[in-house]
């Protein structure tokens, strides 16, 4: 388990409101941590409730050595924490249920108990209406921490009894000195900052040796990096090569489906020829100057424009129930013409 004070929080303010949380005799009632996909919402839960959970707690977090803290299990579990997640891709009523019969008991060891409520936007109807009956009368002792991409996903009724903390990203030169301080390889860093735009938990899954996903989206940034020089008869090649790179991002800790995959595939491409837009010094992929400025000599500004219109509707398209491999195909020979 992480500590608090190991953790880089941003914006500071967030940082500082966290910290001095922990000084306070209880925790917040329920507390919403929201912010982008990747920017650390789970590792900060975490490092917060074992701090609440700790005795001995200070504003750095927990202490790491108390009875309580050391019941945390490798995986990231304690006899006082319930862990609600979306599976695959809802919460249902039966796991708030399920909660809020150990929720009967008084903690087993920690001063608290907490209930984290991971991606509490992907609770269905009945299960974020039942949440909100125990939100609104909480048995003693008992407390909340509930994740989102953005506050305005979750029902009116749960936000309002929540109190909110943002978790920004961080600048991309600080994240790559981040990465380089921590041991990666500086050009790899700054590829890997560009790439995750600021969102160090993701960044930090990526600077892993083993880390697939990343080997992948590097892959695919290689594949975008010939759209300036492929000639349009390799458009065929290129859509199925693009596919299959999709599909190496199914599954995954997040369970993502064939159609979630390739979108992420083509949001990649939507922000390449966003990219390939944008004054060089302003450019996210700096790293792939070269590749972008060739794409910027063979499209003209007003055809990648087009180009992007028809990048978010193909990405429309394979949220909706459209072929893959006709979307994808057509997109490529569009692309290249
Ligand atoms: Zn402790």
């Amino acid at each position: 388990m992480q500590r608090l004070s190991e953790l880089v929080i941003r914006p500071e303010t967030t940082a500082r409101w966290l910290r001095h949380s922990l000084t306070r005799a209880h925790p917040p009632q329920a507390l919403l941590l929201v912010g982008a996909p990747g920017v650390g919402k789970r590792t900060v839960a975490n490092a917060l409730i074992a701090a609440w959970l700790c005795p001995q707690r200070t504003p750095d977090g927990a202490c790491g050595a108390c009875e309580s803290c050391l019941k945390w299990s490798e995986e990231g579990s304690h006899p006082d924490l319930r862990v609600l997640r979306p599976s695959p891709d809802q919460i249902k009523i039966e796991s708030v249920r399920e909660a809020r019969q150990w929720m009967n008991f008084a903690p087993t060891i920690a001063p608290f108990r907490f209930v984290l409520i991971e991606e509490a936007h992907r609770l269905n109807p009945a299960a974020a209406n039942a949440l909100l009956k125990t939100l609104e009368e909480p048995p003693p002792r008992y407390h909340f921490v509930l994740t989102s991409p953005a506050s305005d996903l979750l029902i009116a009724t749960i936000l309002s009894r929540c109190q909110l903390v943002r978790l920004g990203v961080v600048p991309i030169a600080e994240l790559a000195a981040i990465l380089v301080a921590r041991g990666v390889e500086p050009a790899k860093a700054q590829r890997i900052a560009e790439l995750s735009e600021g969102a160090i938990g993701r960044a930090l899954r990526w600077s892993q040796t083993d880390a697939v996903e990343w080997q992948t989206l590097e892959s695919m940034l290689a594949l975008f990096a010939t759209l300036g020089s492929a000639p349009s008869v390799s458009a065929l090649r290129l859509a199925e090569q693009f596919r299959a790179l999709c599909k190496q991002l199914e599954g995954g800790a997040d369970e993502t489906s064939a159609r979630t995959a390739l979108a992420t595939g083509l949001e990649y491409l939507l922000r390449w020829y966003r990219d390939s837009l944008a004054p060089p010094e302003k450019r996210q992929f700096a790293s792939h100057h070269a590749a972008l400025e060739q794409l910027a000599r063979r499209t003209p500004p007003a055809q990648r424009l087009e180009h992007i219109a028809r990048i978010t509707e193909a990405r429309r398209a394979i949220l909706g129930n459209a072929n893959a491999q006709i979307i994808t195909e057509d997109l490529f020979i569009h692309l290249l013409a």
